[in-house]
């Protein structure tokens, strides 16, 4: 079957840019949030990303036209029954996304596949909520996705090799670049690098450094772009919590404890860049 419209669900950071670059590529886009306001101003963003990459002359302002024309968006999810594919970007907690899974398992035909953008949530559980577990997958998307390269395209244990290569195909048309992993708490991205950060935090509880030294050894030292406390900042210290907390359910190895300065900065409502304090003050 070939894949022409794709639906989105949730149109935030990154449900604006999976949208953007399924629009850029080719490819009809329904996306659906729950209300106007967050339609408007993902749509508002993608022009605004659009624009960028015309100033910068990788596409051109017709090729931006046509992009925004391809997205149609929606707040019904019943009008995603002509999708020939659904990615779902929504909030990251497991009861909205597996009402969604639900709803769509019932909306969309049953060849359609069905991806989850989730960072943390075991694709292997969603999958289950549906008729269709071997046509659920992980397609993990970067931020910001009009930019990073990687998708991380996670099996869960009924997904089959067809919706796998499906997937793995959709992702290099898009330009980006596929790696395969299996569903496991984290995945890969967030296994690895959620307990870099957490020990970065820990050396600043215990007075080693201070954010600003922790940030510079590993900008001048390994080459990372930003330090792991401007990273997590970036992130949002919440956002940082919850996957500790998921690392630590799923492994139940204590080598996944939240570091309590990350806990007591989340208690007190500072979380990062969003809300102007973090390991930092913005
Ligand atoms: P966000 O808060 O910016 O956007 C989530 C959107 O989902 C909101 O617009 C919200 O209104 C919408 N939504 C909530 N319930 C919905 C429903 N029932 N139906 C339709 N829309 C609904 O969040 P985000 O940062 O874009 O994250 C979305 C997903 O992507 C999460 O699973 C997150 O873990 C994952 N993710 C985020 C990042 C990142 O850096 N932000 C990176 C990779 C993956």
């Amino acid at each position: 079957m070939e894949i022409r419209r794709i639906g989105v669900v949730g149109a935030g950071t990154m449900g604006n840019g999976i949208a953007h670059v399924f629009a850029r590529s080719g490819y009809e886009v329904i996306l659906c949030d729950v209300e106007r306001w967050f339609l408007d101003r993902a749509l508002e963003t993608i022009s605004k990303n659009l624009e960028r990459e015309v100033a910068k002359n990788k596409i051109t302002l017709n090729d931006k036209a046509a992009a925004l024309n391809r997205i149609k968006p929606v707040l019904q999810r019943e009008e995603l029954r002509n999708c020939d594919f659904v990615v779902e970007a929504a909030t990251e907690k497991f009861d909205i996304k597996a009402e969604i899974f639900r709803d769509l398992d019932r909306i969309c035909r049953p060849d359609v596949t069905l991806a989850s953008n989730t960072s943390s949530i075991s694709i292997t559980r969603l999958a289950a909520l549906t008729k269709r577990p071997e046509k659920v997958i992980g397609m993990h998307f970067f931020n910001p996705v009009p930019v990073m390269k990687l998708v991380e395209v996670i099996r869960g244990l009924a997904t089959s090799q067809e919706t796998f290569a499906a997937v793995r195909e959709l992702a290099l048309k898009l330009e980006k670049t596929p790696v395969e992993v299996n569903d496991a708490p984290g995945f890969v991205s967030n296994r690895v690098l959620m307990p870099l950060l957490n020990e970065a935090m820990y050396a600043v509880m215990e007075n080693v450094a201070t954010p600003e030294a922790v940030d510079e050894v590993f900008k001048l030292g390994m080459a990372h772009p930003m330090g792991p406390l401007t990273l997590a900042d970036f992130i949002g210290l919440d956002v940082c919590l919850d996957i500790m907390r998921v690392l630590q359910d799923g492994f139940g190895d204590p080598k996944y404890r939240p570091c309590p300065l990350l806990i007591k900065m989340v208690d007190a409502g500072w979380l990062g860049r969003k809300t102007g304090r973090g390991f930092y003050k913005y």
